[in-house]
């Protein structure tokens, strides 16, 4: 039997990113940029103030101050916006906001606030003369030409998980369409003659489908898109037909639930052999064994265990790396913690994933059980924000002693 990271290489040597697509910049955000973006223009794309106050020469104003003002005759107004056709010759300002446009012949900006001009603040007429009342340096309250960026240099580069801080810039240098990497596209699949849609009251013998709407919005979660395609009975031809369906709709990965074990309604495995091949059916770990990796044609299969932990453990550790190889991105482990243990745990010796819930404590993470440890028990399962990770060979690890944990909702940069 595979262990857990043979079993992933084998599964992530058989994912590479898919192809691109343009998006809108302005929905781009949580996408990996499958371009390199240059800068079609410098910015700032002219040198502008940034301050309201008075485009100046900075050796008329060299000596002034509260006591000895240098006093400048106001030849215009530059709003932002507008292209100033003045020039500032000694001993002459001209009223500027900030982002316009620098004036010919000034070479610095005197704030509204260092001036005897009180009204301009408030919208007030452009005054005959202006006070300055402290000297400024050449360059100053001036935003210089391509200082930010500077036009053709190499701003993003692809694998780059795009962020709300970066289509601002691409933004303004005019992309208003990005190249990202193309979202997968995962079918989602259930299997069982128990089970019943959510919306279905149970009968004897019968439980909800509670997989479908776990994997579904995990996929979602970790950039996919998920198409669900319900249940199907113990029933290998039924099981085709849904794989058929999945193929029909372009699935780039085929996730499916339960019929995986060694029970004799366990159909999954021949269901897939039909169409494709198996590379794996059982992994040494606790919970989710008995799990399956193969392909249908081209298309990947993940043939998860039908116990809900299980399958979400088995989604976690195989699905989740294989969906963010798919979408190009290249950091793909998950955030990990080193946790102190309050209580003793045990496990089999498999590779165990344990549902805790870590909190914070004098400076250090803490694990403490979230509940029943059934592979069955999804309130554990939601009570728990880490999975506790038992290494292989280890079937005890007593209070006191530290494990790493998986967080479960530690941010992935994943929208
Ligand atoms: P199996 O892998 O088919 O042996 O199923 C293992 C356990 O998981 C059984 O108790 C099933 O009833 C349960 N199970 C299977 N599929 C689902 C599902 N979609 N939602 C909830 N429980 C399920
Ligand atoms: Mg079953």
């Amino acid at each position: 039997m595979l262990s857990v990271s043979d079993a992933l290489s084998q599964v992530l040597a058989k994912f590479k990113p898919l192809d691109a697509e343009w998006v809108p910049t302005a929905y781009a955000a949580g996408r990996v940029l499958a371009q390199t973006v240059h800068a079609s223009l410098d910015l700032p794309p002219f040198p502008n103030s940034s301050m309201d106050g008075y485009a100046v020469r900075a050796a008329d104003v060299r000596a002034a101050s509260p006591a000895t003002p240098a006093l400048l005759t106001v030849i215009g107004d530059i709003p932002a916006g507008a292209v100033p056709s003045m020039v500032v010759r000694p001993g002459c300002a001209a009223r500027i906001m900030t982002g316009a446009h620098m004036p010919q012949g000034a070479d610095a900006v005197v704030p509204v606030e260092a001036t005897d001009d009180s009204r301009s603040t408030g919208g007030g007429p452009l005054p005959v003369a202006v006070r300055v009342l402290k000297a400024v340096e050449a360059g100053e309250y001036v935003r210089h030409q391509g200082e930010d960026m500077k036009a053709g240099a190499e701003i993003l580069r692809p694998g780059m998980i795009l962020r709300p801080y970066d289509l601002g810039m691409l933004a303004a240098t005019g992309c208003s369409k990005v190249s990202v990497v193309r979202r997968p596209r995962v079918a989602i699949l259930s299997t069982g003659d128990e089970l019943v849609p959510v919306e279905t009251e149970p009968g004897p013998g019968q439980i909800r489908d509670t997989n479908g709407y776990t994997l579904g919005a995990l996929v979602r979660k970790y950039g996919g898109e998920a198409l669900m395609l319900g249940a199907a009975p113990d029933q290998a031809d039924a099981v085709d037909r849904m794989l058929g369906e999945a193929l029909e709709q372009a699935a780039d990965v085929i996730v499916s639930s339960a019929g995986v074990s060694v029970g004799a309604y366990d159909v999954v495995k021949a269901a897939v052999e039909r169409r494709g091949v198996l590379s794996f059916w059982k992994v040494r770990m606790r919970p989710g064994k008995p799990i399956v990796f193969g392909r249908l044609g081209a298309v990947p299969f993940f043939g998860l265990p039908g116990n809900p932990v299980s399958a979400v453990v088995g989604f976690e550790i195989f699905v989740r790396p294989a969906l963010l190889k798919l979408s190009g991105r290249t950091r793909i482990d998950k955030p990990v913690v080193s946790v102190l243990l309050t209580e003793t745990w045990h496990s089999d010796g498999r590779e165990s994933y344990l549902r805790a819930v870590v909190s914070r404590e004098d400076g250090r993470y803490v694990a403490r059980s979230a509940g029943g440890q059934g592979s069955n028990m999804i309130s554990a399962l939601s009570a728990a924000n880490a999975l506790l990770i038992l290494p292989e060979g280890v079937t005890e690890a007593p209070a006191g002693s530290t494990l790493r944990a998986w967080m479960l909702d530690w941010p992935e940069e994943v929208f």
